[in-house]
């Protein structure tokens, strides 16, 4: 049966991509902003029936589904499809350094509009609006990938004009979320517009999307009072990992470290979907980068200031072929790195995939339909975590759900 929007919102699946309007330009369907501080879809008439099929469909917050693509690719029962692991990082000095980790993400995207392989790419930056806001960004060189370098821990839709992109001229590489990527991958299989138009699909590993009120936590603890006089904002960058700094019209900095911005604030504030994410390691992009935390001798990431390098997962053939390319061309530089590392410098999403099925079991118990998840190998995941912390994780998402019945 076809779920609606008001189903999939309710049940608190939707992770604000924004491909339930973008597929109908014009249509019913349009983004706003919740009471909550997330982007949600709203109906304003009602949807017509092939539309709401199309998004039954493809909607990557009730559907994380593997299909037949990258044949090519071992599955690996935690890291999924994967080509090569690396560590990257842009050559360019000073978009590794604006940049999130390495610059590795922005490097493939410079690459690919030097060579002419794509006219433009889709991606997220700062809105032109409010420096405090998100906003979808055409770029069509170096510079414009240097403005949208580095990660926005705040609601995207990047899939929010997405029919419009498909019907425009030109071939273009998108950047989105693990989820916003398998949409757009869902989409190709319905689609044909979509593997003519996009030959590149590139993720970053995601950890969840905080609300606008997190960005807003983030500037009281920071002392910032009057949120009219900012005029800057990034969430880290400009080093590695960078410090979350505002700038005031006055020129007054307020700064503070990856650790408390991420780590004490911000990932209080993420939305439900995040919590039952099957895919924080971008398992359907070409490929995804993430931060190659160095580690202690425990074992453990250190977020002490450095130059960055992003971890580099290959995921299609076509993807390291592009890596390769890259490299060859001097835009990015790499070294190896062995797959068993990944579980020290990810330790998040190493665990991330386990806690699935108990979480959706307790949304299940309460009474609200489960999200579609194939092929993410959670069963294994799950055992590989063990009978007591899949107990933990259940109650603990019972306990959450009794709280607010309506997690959207
Ligand atoms: C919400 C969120 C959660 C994250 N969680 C993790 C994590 O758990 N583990 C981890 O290693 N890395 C995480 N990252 C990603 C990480 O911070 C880096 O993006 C990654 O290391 C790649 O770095 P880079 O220097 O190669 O990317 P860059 O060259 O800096 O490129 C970053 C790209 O991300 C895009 N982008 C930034 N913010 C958003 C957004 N909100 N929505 C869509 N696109 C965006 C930009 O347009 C840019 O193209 C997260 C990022 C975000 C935005």
């Amino acid at each position: 049966m076809t779920r609606s929007l008001d189903s999939i919102v309710g049940a608190g699946l939707c992770s604000g991509c924004g491909m339930c309007a973008g597929v109908a330009p014009g249509g019913p369907i349009a983004m706003h902003e919740s009471a909550e501080g997330y982007y949600r879809p709203v109906a304003t008439a009602p949807v017509p029936q092939a539309q709401a099929e199309l998004v039954d469909a493809v909607c990557p917050g009730l559907n994380i589904v593997h299909g037949p693509e990258a044949p090519e690719a071992p599955r690996h029962p935690v890291w999924g499809p994967l080509i090569e692991t690396k560590l990257g990082w842009s050559t360019d000095g000073a978009l590794r350094r604006n940049a999130s980790s390495g610059g590795g993400l922005s490097a493939m995207l410079v690459h690919l509009l030097a060579a002419g392989e794509i006219d433009y790419v889709v991606q997220t930056a700062v809105s032109d609006e409010s420096p405090v806001r998100n906003a979808l960004k055409i770029s069509t060189g170096r510079d414009d990938i240097f403005v949208s370098a580095g990660s926005r821990y705040a609601p995207s839709s990047p899939l929010g004009d997405i029919a419009t992109r498909l019907d425009a001229p030109g071939r273009f590489a998108f950047v989105g979320k693990p989820c916003d990527v398998a949409g757009l991958r869902a989409l190709a299989r319905r689609d044909p517009r979509v593997d003519a138009k996009v030959p590149y699909m590139l993720a970053f590993m995601c950890a969840g999307v905080p609300s606008h009120r997190g960005t807003d936590a983030v500037l009281t603890a920071m002392g910032v009072t009057d949120r009219s006089a900012v005029v800057s904002f990034r969430f880290r960058g400009d080093g590695w990992p960078g410090f979350a700094t505002a700038v005031l019209a006055d020129g007054t900095r307020f700064t503070m470290d990856y650790n408390r911005s991420w780590g004490t604030i911000l990932n209080r504030f993420l939305q439900f979907r995040c919590k039952i994410c099957p895919d924080g390691i971008g398992e359907f992009a070409d490929i995804t980068f993430a931060d190659g935390w160095h580690c202690d001798e425990k074992g453990y990431p250190l977020f002490e200031e450095t130059d960055g390098r992003s971890l580099v997962v290959t995921r299609t053939a076509k993807g390291a072929a592009l890596f390769a390319r890259a490299e060859a061309a001097g835009h990015v530089a790499s070294e190896p790195v062995a797959i068993d590392a990944l579980r020290q410098m990810q330790p998040f999403q190493a665990k991330r995939k386990g806690l699935v099925l108990s979480r959706v079991a307790a949304m299940i118990s309460v009474g609200h339909r489960p999200p579609r998840f194939r092929g993410l190998s959670l069963a294994a995941n799950a055992r590989m975590l063990g009978a007591k912390e899949n107990a933990k994780s259940y109650l603990g998402t019972l306990r959450r759900l009794a709280r607010k019945r309506n997690p959207g």
